[in-house]
């Protein structure tokens, strides 16, 4: 049996006709920065999360640098973020010179530990970046509650939870801003790079839409330093079409993910995730703890099942951030945490009897 890690083809196979048709106006018309294909992506997102203001944008990565910048995060300036998570996330708070500080993540979820962070924020903070890893939130009332106390702001880094829920709200609805990818392999995926940010701040809107096109508040009239970050009009019209269908690709995300769980949760060797009452996840990535990682995945990979590690190396310990002066031992869970981790096909796509030969495999 041959398993995709994430089946993006049969996706593109099951809405290919719509897709296509939606492609083919985009080039006819000859709009292809701007346009209707835009504003339509940027309602049906609005929409979607309950936000009042949604700002199509050209990566989840420029989509938190373009946060940063409306909030004039600057040298000096320090970000609390977490060590496990994608490079982006702490990449784009050293770009613009100000310093990321990290705080280790709670065992439950891996995501940013809240107990941690009051410790951290001085009079030089500014902002908190919690990462909805894997495709569950943070405990965001409790992350929120400290920054307003101290007067700092959240971006929730929701690249790999779009579409998720937190006590009955959208991840991206969560904070002060909201950021998320459309990169192929995210849970809401375009054919290139792409991503979004959301608000309910109006004035932070206007702010982020001038800097995403060069500062302009109108045309060749630059009212700040900004960056082309934009997204282009045949993106959206491919969001636009698997939007439609995204709550569907929700539901079956959740039924995969469970399923996983509920047959591995007995498994020798292996911990499934554990997903909080009071939220959802859309498994960006099915990732468990396992004891040994070389041995399963060279059983898995003999088996010709693929997986992939979401990380090997915390932000911490990597090259680019030793000037940090962090070491080894500094953020032990998730140090812990990296060692372990093990990724599993996961796609809306997966059959029943790619999951069971997984499982199996697994199992035996
Ligand atoms: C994918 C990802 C990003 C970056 O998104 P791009 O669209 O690839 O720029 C940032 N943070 C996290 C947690 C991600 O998973």
């Amino acid at each position: 049996m041959k398993i995709n890690f994430i089946d993006l083809q049969a996706q593109y196979k099951a809405y290919e006709q719509e897709i296509n048709k939606e492609v083919l106006e985009v080039m006819a018309s000859a709009q292809f920065i701007g346009g209707q294909q835009i504003s339509t992506l940027e309602k049906n997102l609005a929409q979607f999360c309950g936000t009042k203001e949604a700002l199509a944008c050209s990566s989840g990565t420029d989509a938190l640098l373009l946060a940063l910048m409306a909030l004039d995060i600057k040298e000096g300036d320090e970000v609390i973020t977490t060590p496990f998570t994608f490079i982006a996330t702490a990449e784009v708070i050293a770009f613009l010179k100000a310093t990321p500080v990290f705080v280790d993540i709670d065992e439950t979820t891996y995501n940013i530990d809240h107990t941690k962070i009051e410790d951290k924020i001085t009079s030089k903070t500014k902002a908190i970046i919690p990462v909805s890893l894997y495709g569950q939130t943070a405990n965001m009332d409790e992350i929120n509650a400290i920054a307003s106390k101290h007067n700092l702001c959240v971006i929730e880094d929701a690249c790999q939870s779009f579409g998720a829920e937190y006590k009955g709200k959208k991840s991206c609805n969560l904070s002060h801003i909201g950021c998320t990818s459309f990169f192929p392999s995210k849970p809401l995926g375009c054919y290139g790079d792409g991503g979004a940010i959301m608000t309910n701040d109006e004035n932070l809107a206007s702010k982020m839409r001038m800097i995403l096109n060069h500062g302009q508040n109108e045309r060749y009239s630059h009212k700040y330093v900004g960056i082309n970050g934009r997204l282009d009009a045949i993106q959206a019209a491919i969001l636009n079409v698997k939007m439609k269908h995204f709550d569907k690709e929700i539901e079956a995300r959740a039924k995969i993910g469970q399923k996983y769980i509920d047959e591995l949760k007995d498994a020798k060797g292996v911990t499934p995730p554990t997903i909080l009452e009071d939220r959802t996840s859309v498994f960006a990535q099915f990732t468990l703890l396992c004891e040994n990682r070389e041995e399963l995945q060279a059983k898995l990979s003999q088996a010709s099942i693929p997986t992939a590690v979401h990380y090997p190396k915390p932000l911490h310990l990597q090259e680019v951030f030793e000037y940090l002066g962090y070491k080894k031992g500094d953020f032990p869970i998730s140090e812990r945490v990296s060692q372990q981790v093990i990724s599993l096909p996961m796609s809306p796509f997966l059959t029943k009897e790619e999951q069971d030969y997984i499982i199996k495999t697994i199992k035996g």
